[in-house]
Parts: C-alpha cells; structure tokens; sequence
C-alpha cells in the first residue's frame, strides 16, 4: 500500500484536485468549509485503474499551517506538487518543495492546476519555471501534468502517472516493529479513543497490546479501520484508524507515536547529518534555538554543530540537537528544522541515544559517518560501539535493523572476533574493542586495590564491579567470563590479579605467629592482650587460620573446630545446652562461651529458647 501527500501554496486548488479525483472532500472541518481553505490535514482515497488503492494525505498550504502540512507529510511515497498554472510558483510552493527535498521524497509529479484559465504560452512558461525549481532537488524531473479540475482535462493523464510511478516504487519495509504517528485522534460515541497516522515498519492487528511512546500507556487494538473499510490487520504504507481500548482520550496527542510495547524510547538528544537549505535567510549558528519537527511531532531545541562553527545556507555538516520535549524517533528518520517561522534546514537522524561529542573530534565525525553510510555490518558494529554492551533487541531498535537481520549481522561479527558475548546462553552482545576496554578497567581496578591494600589477599566484588562501567547485570556476566579466562582470580567471595599475593612483612610474620602461638596456648579461653593490627588479622581469617566469632572473640581454627563438635553432639544426646555448660565443659570464661553460642545462633546452627539452645 502506498501513500500520496500533497504540497503546494494556499488556493493552488490541492483540495478540488482531490475532489476532483476521488470524489472525497478532504476539507473535512466545519472551519474549513466556512473560509473555503485548508486549515489541517484532510484524508481521502483512489482506486487506480491498475486496482491498486492509494491513500492520500491533503496538506494546508497556508504558512500559517506549516506545522500541520509537516504533520501530514510524514511517511508518504509520493508527492503531489500542485502549483496553480494562473499564479505560478509561490512562496510556500518552495518552501513545500525545500520540505519534500529535506525529507528526501524522491518520487513526485507536479499538477499544473486550473489548465483552464490560462493559454497554451503561458502554460509553457510556467512549467519551465517549475522545472526549474525542481533542479538539485529529490524531485527533480518528477513530470509535469496539466490538469483542471473544472473540466476534468489531464485527470486521467495525472491518474495514470501515478500508476506507473507507484508500480515502480518498492514496497514498504517491515522491520517488525510498527510505528504509526498519530496525526490525528478523536472519540467516537460508543467507540472511545481513535487515532489516525500513516502506519510505517510494520503491521497492527485487532486485539494486540501497544504502547504510545510519549505518554507511556499501554492499550488494545479494539478495530483497525482503512478507507473506511474495517480490517483485523492493518499494513505498512496505510492509512490507519485504530480504535483503542483502555486509555482516556486525555492522554492521547498528535505527535506521540503507537507501537507495540517495550523497544522505542523517546529520544531527548540526537546526532544529525543537518543541511541548511540555500534559501536559509542567514547561518545558523551554535546553540541556536529552533523547532525541530519529525513525522508528526515537533519540539523546541538547540543545534550544536560538531564539525562546523557555524553552518551557512546551503552547507551540510553534522550535529547534535538537544530536544527539548523528548521525540520517538529511530536511525534514519527525517527531520526538517524551522526557525522564526521559515524553514531553514533539515536532514535524517544517525543515532537516537548518543554521548555528548567533543566538536571537532575526528574519531567522532568518523563513527557518525557509519552510521550513516555503512552498510548493515558496519552499523551494528557502529551501534553496539556506541551502547556497550547489550542484548539484540536495544541493538536492533538503535541500528533500526529488526531483530532477525541484527542478529545475521551479529553472528558474521562474532565469526570476524569483531564482538564478543556474554551469559550462558550468549544473550549480551558487546565489541571486542569494548571488552578489552572491560578488561583493562578490571586489572587496574583490581592492581589499585592491591597497592593500596597490600595485606589483603583479594578485593571485594562490589569494588571492583562497579568499575567496569557496565550496567549492573552485565557486569555480573562479565566478571564471571574473566574468571573463568583466569585473566583474574575468585578467593571465596572476593577477587584478585592471578599472582597476587598479600605482603606480610618479616616483622609482621614474627607478630603472626606469636599471635596464633598465644591463641593455641590456651585454646579454649586465649589470654592475648594485644592483638595484630585488623589488615593482618583478616588475613589469618582468609586463610583459615583463625575464626572471628565476635569483635572480641578469636579462636585458633582447631580450637574453634573442637568446641563445635563437642556442642552438637552435646546437643544431639541432650537435646539443649545452657551458656554456663558451655563454659563449664570448656573451662573457659561466661564471655566466651556466650561469644560463641551466639556465633553459632547466627550461623543459623542454634537457636534460642529461653536460657538454653537447642539444634535448628
Ligand atoms: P487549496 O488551498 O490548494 O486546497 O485550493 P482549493 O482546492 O481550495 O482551491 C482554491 C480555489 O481555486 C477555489 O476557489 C477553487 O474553486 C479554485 N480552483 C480549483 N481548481 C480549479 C480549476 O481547475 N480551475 C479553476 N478555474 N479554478 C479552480
């Protein structure tokens, strides 16, 4: 299915000529009919005589609606340039044009409008004058009709025109990933909720769950309507009614975007390839305030040109737009920019989720020009570069691949050692470039650690982990991949550099074992009265060496091991055990054996009733 959209300046005769041709009225408001003009976007639909049916958008060509033709001109494959054949080119029949051109519509044909008010000269110059215009544009050699709506001469010419152009046009993509900005919505009683847009990147069904991506609600398809024809599928290139189920009408507004649920977040910045066009009235220069308008949306925001200082009519260059009211855009998406009222520029959108740039950083004018340019591997690499680490459905919504070609992309990568996975069942997907970076991190994060914790054998976890700068799952994949490649090493919980081991000194080894020699003098009730620094004593912990029952409570290992198996077997024949038995079969202090019950009451071995323990 394919879409026409209009174009043209006010009272060229858009509206008769869609009249004239479907014999639908597109200027549906009472508004309208009262001041004879288009004020908003008017629909209507045709059968070619081929069969195929076409949907059209009609535009406003007053300035004052640029907004609202912008609105409608989204997301059609061919334009129809009307230009009346009595006045000939006009101000908005550039500006109209400038917009077709910044949206790379390149599939066209102007209709030279009221044939029948001027003579066979003036028509020739006219339309010379209208070729020339369409040079250096998208539209350039699109062919020229003449037509009257009044006396129906050159319809059918324009009618078959059409035909032929759209039987050459490729069908429209299917991503997987429908998106339908909403130009229009309005209740039905009875019905609730109805939103129409030009459906593009997927299909819509009855009964599925969507999401409207700004307003961050989900609802159901309760019917599809196209050409007033209700359907239980709507596909890619339609013009489509959906009736919602499940959300006020209060929440739903032109320029938010229905989609099914969980892949597209708005984006707030965006890297460009922006072109500012000839008839621009001055540069645009950095941080110079605009409106930026893509499919139906439009938002204030600034330009921060990354290879220009400033961008002068007629250049291209790239930047990075600062929204000001987040947008649900995708790679490759158009935009056009205007600026007190005129519209100065435009171009197509290259990353929808980047870093803040350096300007005139040659690594980062690089990476935009893959994503750009390069071809479907490239951008994945690109993409995933640009993300870190990720699973394949953020990849495929960022490189606007769908899903299934992200991943024939990735595996051709994985095979060239360009990206590396992670998790068991290989579910996160990050650049080789990426990883070394991850290793590199992990090493210094832990030769850190060690320097500044020689006594310790290894560091905690958490320490190093949040290093990685990895969201936090993923660093959890990612420090299990480097363990298991011993590129480090897991002591109990923590982890250390393979080779590293803690530096006890001579004199803090002498201290070590007088300390573990008092403890074992007197095993059950140690008389020490000075015990190592806490660095060194947690070393004896992490070796075994010693048990911290308590703050103030230390056991040899074997001293602690006797008084265990004795307590449990107690327990086992007796059934309990009071603190002063303890103490008793010890012949130690109250304040060790009490240290120790509730030891074992923590690890979860005893539990406490009243003055005695029993076994858990
Ligand atoms: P739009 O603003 O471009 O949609 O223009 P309209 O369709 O509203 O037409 C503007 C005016 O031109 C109206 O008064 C129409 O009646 C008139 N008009 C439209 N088409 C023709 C035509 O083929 N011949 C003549 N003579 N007048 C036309």
């Amino acid at each position: 299915m394919f879409v026409i959209g209009t174009a043209g300046h006010v009272d060229h005769g858009k509206s008769t000529l869609i009249k004239a041709l479907t014999g639908i009225d597109p200027d549906r408001l009472r508004e309208e009919k009262d001041r004879g003009m288009t004020i908003d976007l008017g629909f209507a639909w045709l059968e070619l005589p081929s069969g195929r049916e076409v949907s059209i958008v009609d535009v406003p060509g007053h300035e004052r609606f640029i907004k609202n033709m912008l609105a409608g001109v989204g997301g059609i494959d061919l334009a129809l340039l009307v230009v009346a054949a009595d006045e000939a080119v006009m101000p908005q029949t550039k500006e109209h044009l400038a917009i077709l051109d910044l949206l790379r519509i390149r599939r066209g044909i102007v209709a030279l409008t009221k044939k029948d008010l001027v003579d066979a000269d003036w028509q020739e110059l006219v339309s010379a004058e209208v070729e020339e215009i369409l040079q250096g544009t998208s539209l350039e050699g699109s062919p020229i009709i003449p037509v009257s709506a009044y006396t129906q001469d050159g319809l059918p010419e324009l009618v078959s025109s059409i035909d032929t152009i759209l039987a050459q046009t490729p069908p429209r993509k299917d991503t997987g990933r429908p998106r339908l900005p909403i130009d229009r919505s309005f209740i039905i009683p009875g019905f609730g909720s109805v939103i129409t847009g030009t459906l593009t990147d997927g299909q819509l069904n009855v009964g599925q769950e969507i999401e409207l991506v700004l307003a961050q609600k989900r609802a159901r398809i309760r019917g599809l309507q196209s050409h007033k024809k209700t359907g239980d599928h709507a596909l890619p290139g339609t013009r489509t009614a959906v009736n919602l189920s499940g959300i006020s009408h209060e929440e739903v507004h032109r320029g938010d975007v229905v989609t099914i649920p969980g892949w597209l977040r708005p984006s707030q910045v965006v890297d460009v390839r922006l072109r500012l066009i000839p008839d621009a009235p001055k540069a645009l220069k950095h941080n110079a305030p605009i409106t930026f308008h893509t499919s139906t949306s439009e938002t204030l925001a600034r330009v921060r040109h990354l290879d220009h200082i400033e961008l002068q009519p007629g250049e291209t260059g790239w930047a990075q737009i600062k929204l000001q009211n987040a947008a649900p855009v995708v790679r490759g998406d158009f935009f056009v920019i205007r600026w007190s009222d005129v519209t100065v520029g435009g171009g197509n959108i290259v990353d929808t989720n980047p870093k803040r740039h350096r300007r005139f950083h040659a690594p980062t004018l690089q990476h935009l020009e893959v994503l750009e340019h390069g071809s479907e591997k490239d951008v994945t690499l690109e993409a995933l570069n640009s993300l870190g680490a990720t699973n394949v459905q953020r990849l495929a919504q960022h490189a606007n691949l769908s899903v299934e070609n992200a991943r024939i992309q990735l595996a051709s990568l994985i095979q060239d050692g360009e990206v590396v996975t992670l998790g068991t069942n290989n579910t996160v997907f990050l650049t080789n470039t990426t990883w070394l970076q991850v290793i590199d991190r992990a090493k210094v994060a832990l030769d850190t650690y060690h320097s500044q914790y020689p006594l310790r054998q290894a560091a905690p976890r958490e320490e190093i982990r949040s290093r990685l700068m990895l969201e936090s799952q993923i660093s959890t994949l990612a420090l299990q991949r480097l363990v298991e490649k011993n590129i480090i090493e897991e002591v109990n919980a923590s982890l250390k550099l393979p080779g590293h081991n803690s530096k006890v000194s001579e004199e803090q080894q002498q201290q070590l074992d007088q300390y573990l020699k008092l403890l074992e003098a007197n095993p059950f009730a140690p008389q020490v009265t000075t015990v190592p620094d806490i660095d060194l004593l947690n070393l004896l912990v992490e070796e075994g060496k010693i048990v911290k029952v308590s703050e103030t409570v230390i056991f040899a290992r074997s001293a602690y091991q006797q008084m265990l198996d004795h307590v449990i077997t107690h327990l086992r024949t007796h059934g309990s055990i009071t603190v002063a038995q303890v103490r008793d079969m010890f012949g130690t202090s109250r304040k060790y054996a009490l240290g120790l019950m509730e030891h074992l009451d923590q690890r979860h071995l005893t539990r406490r009733v009243g003055d005695e323990r029993i076994l858990r």
